[in-house]
């Protein structure tokens, strides 16, 4: 599904934030990137989604090479959750969640008002099955609480089913009951559409709880890498 070969990424300053990194994420698994700030959490996601390219190696998603060349093909198929939620905070719940489908529309679609009617049901749909009743419809996103922003970014990323899901910090300014109540949301909605997930986090005990596997990076190396199980506190 997902395929980091000898990821290498030198910073122009000789910043080593990723360093021989190779992994294969299989379809379906909610695969946790834990590691301190600093550690390369952030630059891995990136290599993704085509805002980092690496030095050497290569990024690969269902086969298809991360190369700018197909950054257009791709973008549809990558869904994206990000620590500050990302969100147009003037416009409406709604609005910000059919942003979600821009991606694979044609450019005469981006204008305001010409979403399908298709989409506008899809986005209602996306809205209540993160947990955000009707009247959140045409709520500003500025006047939600930050657990409340993030059902926004999750209900966002899934609005194209995208075969995978990237996340970076998602739950890192929140609360620790919102913490989990959003991963639990987010591993949820990944199930029930098929969806793989690259999920980074700082906190152990969240990434124990809600991780199929654990890869750990320090420095910009992969030092651990299984199950949550067999992550002890040496690691
Ligand atoms: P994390 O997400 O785990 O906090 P990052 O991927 O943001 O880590 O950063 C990895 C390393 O790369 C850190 O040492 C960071 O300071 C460095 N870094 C990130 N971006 C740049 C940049 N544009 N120029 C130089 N160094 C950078
Ligand atoms: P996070 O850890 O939340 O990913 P950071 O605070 O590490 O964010 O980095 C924020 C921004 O600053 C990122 O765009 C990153 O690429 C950049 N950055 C981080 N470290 C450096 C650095 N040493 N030199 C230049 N840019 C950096």
């Amino acid at each position: 599904m997902l395929c980091f070969d000898s990821v290498a990424l030198r910073h122009a300053d000789g910043t080593r934030a990723l360093d021989g990194v190779s992994l294969d994420v299989p379809a379906g698994q909610f695969c946790v990137v834990l590691g301190a700030s600093g550690a390369g959490k952030s630059t891995l996601l990136r290599t993704v989604n085509g805002l980092a390219r690496p030095t050497t190696g290569a990024v690969r998603v269902q086969g298809t090479p991360v190369a700018p060349r197909n950054l257009a093909r791709l973008r549809p198929r990558i869904g994206m959750i990000h620590q500050q939620f990302n969100l147009v905070a003037r416009a409406t719940v709604a609005q910000n969640v059919l942003c979600g489908a821009l991606p694979a529309m044609p450019l005469w679609r981006m204008l305001p008002g010409l979403f399908t009617d298709t989409a506008r049901r899809k986005a209602c749909a996306l809205i209540e099955a993160v947990g955000l009743g009707e009247e959140h419809l045409l709520r500003r996103v500025s006047e939600l609480s930050g657990g409340q922003q993030q059902r926004v970014g999750i209900a966002r990323a899934f609005m194209l089913d995208p075969p995978l899901v990237l996340a970076d910090e998602p739950v890192a300014s929140l609360d620790p009951q919102t913490s989990h109540d959003v991963l639990d949301l987010l591993r949820r909605q990944a199930r029930e559409r098929g969806a793989t997930v690259l999920c980074s986090l700082h906190q152990l005990d969240l990434a124990r709880e809600f991780a199929d596997r654990i890869v750990a990076l320090r420095k910009g190396r992969v030092v651990f890498d299984g199950a949550p199980q067999a992550f002890g506190p040496a690691a």
